[in-house]
C-alpha cells in the first residue's frame, strides 16, 4: 500500500509518514497543493491523506482538480475544526472521507484500511456513448453540438443506457432504474418511452442507436 500524506506543517508530516512505514506502508509526503497534484497524477496511490490547509492550493482544490482530472484514488482529509463547513466542502470536492484535528494514529489507520478496501471506481462527470453525451449533474444531454429537450424520465431512461452501452437491459430493470416501485409494473411504459427517447435522440439525426432485443428489452449501441 503506498499512501501520499499532503501536510505542510512539517512535524505532522514527518510523523504521520513515520507512523504509516512501521505500520507498513510505503508513504510519500508533499508540503503544497502543487506538488501532491503532480506527485498523485505520477503514482498509482492506494490512498491520499490530504489536508485542507495548505499554502497555495488548499485541499478542497487539490481534490477538486484531481477529480477533474479523472484520479480516483480514495482520498482522506483532515480537517482543522470539527465544522460541518470543512466537511461538506471536502465531500462535496470529491474527498471520501475525513478526520478532524486532533485525531488519534490508530483513527487514521483504521480510516485508511476501510477506504484501501474500496476499489477506486471511476465517476465522470460526463457519460459519452456513440455522439451522445450526458451530464448527470447538470441534467442536461448533448446528440454531438445539439442538445436534447428531454423530460425527466427520458433523461433518466437514457442516463440507464448510458450507464450500460452494449448491454441488454430488460423492461424490469429499466423500469426499476427509472421508475418508483409504486409504479404499475405491468403497463408498456417502458416500450411508450423508449419510443419518445428514440423521437428525441435518433429519429432527427437520422441514427438509430436504441435497439430492441426481441422478447427482452433494449440496448444501447456502444459505437
Ligand atoms: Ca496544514
Amino acid at each position: 500500500m503506498r499512501v501520499l500524506v499532503v501536510e505542510d506543517e512539517k512535524k505532522l508530516g514527518e510523523l504521520l509518514g513515520r507512523g504509516l512505514r512501521e505500520e507498513g506502508y510505503a508513504a510519500d509526503l508533499a508540503d503544497r497543493g502543487e506538488e501532491a497534484l503532480w506527485m498523485a497524477r505520477a503514482v498509482p496511490y492506494d490512498a491520499i491523506v490530504l489536508d485542507v490547509m495548505l499554502p497555495g492550493a488548499d485541499g478542497f482544490e487539490v481534490c477538486r482538480r484531481l477529480r477533474k482530472d479523472g484520479v480516483w484514488t480514495p482520498v482522506l482529509m483532515l480537517t482543522a475544526r470539527d465544522e460541518v463547513d470543512d466537511r461538506v466542502g471536502g465531500l462535496d470536492a470529491g474527498a471520501d472521507d475525513y478526520l478532524t484535528k486532533p485525531f488519534a494514529f490508530e483513527e487514521l489507520l483504521a480510516r485508511l484500511r476501510a477506504l484501501t478496501r474500496r476499489t477506486p471506481v471511476e465517476r465522470p462527470t460526463v457519460l459519452e456513448v456513440g455522439g451522445l453525451h450526458l451530464d448527470p449533474a447538470a441534467h442536461r444531454a448533448w446528440r454531438g453540438a445539439q442538445e436534447l429537450d428531454l423530460s425527466a424520465k427520458e433523461f433518466a431512461l437514457l442516463e440507464l443506457f448510458m450507464r450500460r452501452p452494449g448491454i441488454t437491459l430488460t423492461r424490469t430493470q429499466l423500469l426499476d432504474g427509472a421508475w418508483d416501485i409504486a409504479f404499475e409494473s405491468r403497463s408498456n411504459v417502458v416500450d411508450v418511452y423508449v419510443r419518445y427517447l428514440r423521437e428525441k435522440i435518433d429519429r432527427p439525426f437520422g441514427r438509430d442507436s436504441i435497439e430492441t432485443v426481441r422478447g427482452v428489452g433494449y440496448r444501447l449501441r456502444a459505437d
